[in-house]
């Protein structure tokens, strides 16, 4: 039985965005008649290479950056990847400073950077999610080859300092990278007027297509190639260009610059009013990250005495999609390394619950959550061994209990996810 759009509630756009109809048709002509290659020296190449730098304003137009500053990329993992790699390559320097909330495509690259002898900083963040420049202040020094905060984290929305934390990094001579993947099109970025070297976004997470992604190199900046081969890209990234994706993902710049303050406004009201109902209707909910600080659409929630696997699965049942924190870890029974480092005790984390919202989503999206999910808590918390402890008994171990409880919780819910 397959799933289509026309079921379900889309909450999880942190994960992925659909592709916006004005992107497919934008790509459309380059997936059927205009699929010449943009280096080719004949007419039928060579102008598919101008519908690629026209792309390339749109892009850098969003970001208040100049063409030649963006480099074409195929996924945000690939332009943090490229933009650590190049920083170690080009400094020969062995230190990183990054946080301690980043996304896998950081986080994974640097622990494996760390076994071949680098040294890697993770700075703490506070229990509300956000960033003290404080931190990065001690940690970033001659040593370091790059320095690399994300704009806004993926599981919680939170803001970080980016902008100051540039500035220092400039004073220090340091390169200063923001993965930018959840913040671009979401919140008004200017590379112009920050001091920002490196900055990755891409394409699926605002409604252009998956695989096309761009990274942002401020002009003189050195760079060192991952993706070695032609001269595409100016010889920064080898390959031959994504086309059809390239022109999408430029439209869908140009889409999410017009939208921007209409929508904002609009999807931040749909995301509050999701989070004070649930907040009313729900007892024991707790909102991870500094709520007057976030992106407008992201909304995460820890709901005591249930695991948020099971409450996926239900919500899955009534058709709406949202996410226990990243995409990239569900199915591992490990808390979110975002909310450890929050400082929530692994209990707590294990019944966390991210909603997040796109310029698609309606007030009915948040009514249809608004029917389903206090009933889904309920049961799932009279069913809940911990929840009767909890209340029968002061001195109840709810720690312990939980973890046990979890652990069975979330057995049965992925047994259940098998058989269906
Ligand atoms: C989604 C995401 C990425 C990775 O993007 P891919 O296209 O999956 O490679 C990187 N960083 C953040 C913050 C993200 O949300």
């Amino acid at each position: 039985m397959k799933v289509t759009p026309q079921d379900i509630v889309y909450l999880d756009n942190n994960a992925t965005t659909p592709v916006a109809p004005e992107v497919f048709e934008a790509m459309r002509p380059f997936l059927t008649d205009f699929w010449g290659n943009p280096s080719s020296a004949y007419r039928f190449g060579s102008q598919i290479h101008a519908k690629v730098e026209e792309a390339r304003e749109k892009v850098a137009s969003l970001l208040g950056a100049d063409p030649k500053e963006i480099f074409f990329t195929s996924c945000g993992t690939e332009s943090d990847n490229a933009a650590i790699h190049s920083a170690i390559e080009t400094t020969g320097k062995k230190k990183i400073v990054t946080t301690a909330v980043e996304h896998a495509a950081i986080i994974n690259q640097c622990e494996q950077l760390q076994k071949k002898g680098y040294e890697v900083v993770f700075l703490p963040v506070r229990e509300d999610g956000t960033l003290d420049v404080a931190e990065a202040a001690k940690a970033v020094d001659e040593q370091t080859a790059i320095c690399s905060v994300m704009w806004a984290n993926n599981e919680t929305g939170v803001l970080f300092p980016v902008e100051e934390i540039a500035d220092l990094c400039k004073r220090r001579g340091v390169l200063f990278h923001t993965d930018a993947v959840q913040a671009v099109g979401k919140i008004p970025l200017c590379l112009k007027e920050n001091k920002v070297d490196m900055l990755s976004l891409v394409g699926h997470k605002l409604h252009a297509p998956k695989g096309v992604g761009a990274l942002y190199l401020r002009r003189r900046t050195r760079f060192a190639p991952t993706v070695i081969g032609g001269h595409q890209e100016k010889g920064k990234r080898g390959g031959t260009e994504n086309v059809a994706s390239i022109v999408g993902f430029g439209r869908a710049c140009e889409l999410a610059a017009q939208r921007m303050t209409e929508e904002n406004l609009r999807v931040r009201a749909l995301r509050d009013r999701l989070e004070n109902e649930i907040l009313a209707r729900i007892p024991d909910v707790y909102v991870n990250g500094r709520r007057d600080l976030r992106l407008p659409n992201t909304m995460n929630a820890a709901f005591d005495f249930v695991e948020a696997e099971a409450v996926l699965l239900l919500l899955d049942k009534a058709n709406i999609c949202a996410s226990s924190g990243s995409a990239c870890t569900t199915g591992s029974l490990d808390p979110s390394h975002v909310l450890k480092a929050m400082g929530l005790s692994a209990a707590r984390a294990r019944g966390a619950i991210r909603f997040s919202f796109s310029i698609y989503n309606s007030d009915r999206d948040v009514d249809r959550v608004l029917e389903v999910l206090p009933g889904i808590i309920r049961r799932l918390r009279e069913i809940s061994p911990l929840h009767h402890g909890h209340r029968d008994n002061e001195n109840y171990d709810v720690e312990s209990a939980r973890a046990k409880f979890a652990q069975e919780q979330a057995e049965k819910a992925e047994s259940e996810i098998t058989a269906a």
